[in-house]
């Protein structure tokens, strides 16, 4: 069988790497746009105290992050940054703490993969992430991680391409065949295949509205600053999630990562902008003041690829047989992504899914609510 993937960020990528494992004869073709969100997100992994109050979401969510250990091993010895660090929910308020830590234990009850709950004074929090202002106590979750999202996606794609996978960059493009199939165009060649998967992020709306399918996807843009502390052993520094939508997370080489404004409404415009980067380095001041004195490294923009009603957009197309589409992981991505290919290349290959994707057909009607997830 013949597959061609479109857009090789964390979930194309994925899609592929499972393909060809599988043994299909797999094309990905990526254009590699700035502001591809897979090259700017963070890489926190920790649904299990997401605001995610959908239980269809939230399955998919946590599945996402137990999946990974099943994934590194098909992987092998291959640098993804992936570390099981754990992660801080931090607070000054004991009542804000007391309801984490209420909903992580419920989750963690059911889900392995979240390890154990406990609870670490302020000095406790402290020798565990330097920075951090000294009020603040925590909710350890120990089976939270962190990756790295160009890495990983990056080491799929090898993985793919050693299983037998063409990876083809350049801008494609898509008609419809006579019969009602789909047709990938790159550089004026017809790419023939058996089915078509879109993982195309933000840019797919553009890509599918030859084909008459009004994609409900919209980017929303997301400004993330890497500090540089040097001489800090930062590799095994936790996770810290603050109340609110900005976290923090270290890497193993001197550095910690800020983030993230959330600009839905700002377009593919990819800029910094002063109000973006205001708001990032005073979140994070406010929560660790130890970073004031590191180092500004490096600045990141992505647009996060983002329906209406927050859902992700997961199955095939009516109407347009061998399309699939694969879409809406919005600030979830990393987490939600690599378990999600191998959703979409069973889709692809005619077999049924490990999770029910029903509510997460990508041309349901889209309706403003509440977003389902927050990190
Ligand atoms: P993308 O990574 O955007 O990839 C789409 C690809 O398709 C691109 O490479 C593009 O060039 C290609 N493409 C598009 N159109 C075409 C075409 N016509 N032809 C060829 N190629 C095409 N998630 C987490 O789980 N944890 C986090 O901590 C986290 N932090 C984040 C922080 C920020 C600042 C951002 C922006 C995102 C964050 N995310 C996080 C979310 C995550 O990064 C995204 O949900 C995920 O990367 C989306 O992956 P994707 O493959 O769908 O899209």
């Amino acid at each position: 069988m013949r597959i061609v993937v479109i857009g090789a960020g964390i979930l194309g990528a994925s899609t592929a790497f499972h393909l060809a494992r599988s043994g299909a004869a797999v094309v990905v073709v990526d254009h590699a746009h700035a502001g591809r969100a897979t090259a700017a997100g963070a890489g926190i992994i920790c649904p299990w105290v997401a605001d995610a109050p959908e239980p269809d979401f939230y399955r998919l969510y946590a599945a996402g992050a137990a999946y990974y250990p099943t994934l590194l091993a098909a992987l092998g010895e291959a640098e993804t940054g992936y570390r099981h660090t754990g992660a801080l929910c931090v607070s000054d308020s004991s009542d804000a703490l007391d309801a984490i830590e209420a909903l992580a234990r419920r989750r963690a009850a059911a889900a392995p993969a979240a390890g154990e709950i406990r609870r670490l004074s302020p000095a406790e929090a402290r020798r565990r992430f330097p920075p951090l202002r000294s009020d603040f106590a925590a909710v350890q979750i120990t089976g939270g991680a962190r990756v790295d999202g160009r890495r990983l996606a990056a080491a799929l794609l090898r993985a793919a391409e050693a299983a037998g996978a063409e990876c083809r960059p350049g801008l494609a493009s898509l008609s419809l065949h006579p019969g009602g199939a789909p047709l990938v165009w790159l550089d004026g060649e017809a790419l023939a295949a058996d089915a078509v998967v879109v993982t195309a992020g933000a840019w797919a709306p553009a890509l599918l509205r030859p084909l008459g399918l009004a994609l409900a996807i919209a980017p929303q843009r997301g400004q993330i600053v890497h500090l540089h502390l040097p001489g800090a052993a930062t590799g095994e520094w936790p996770v810290i999630l603050p109340p609110g939508s900005h976290y923090l997370l270290a890497f193993d080489d001197s550095r910690v990562v800020v983030g993230a404004t959330r600009e839905t409404g700002a377009g593919f415009d990819h800029r910094l902008t002063a109000g973006g980067m205001a708001e990032v380095l005073a979140e994070a001041l406010r929560v660790a003041p130890g970073l004031a004195d590191a180092t500004l490294a490096e600045t990141r923009i992505g647009f996060r690829p983002i329906a209406a009603d927050g859902l992700p957009m997961l199955g095939g197309a009516p109407g347009v047989p061998g399309l699939f589409i694969g879409n809406g992981l919005g600030p979830s991505g990393l987490t939600i992504g690599p378990y999600a290919g191998a959703l979409l290349a069973a889709l692809a290959l005619g077999e049924t899914p490990a999770l029910p994707l029903d509510r997460f057909a990508p041309l349901r009607d889209v309706t403003p609510q509440r977003s389902a997830a927050l990190r």
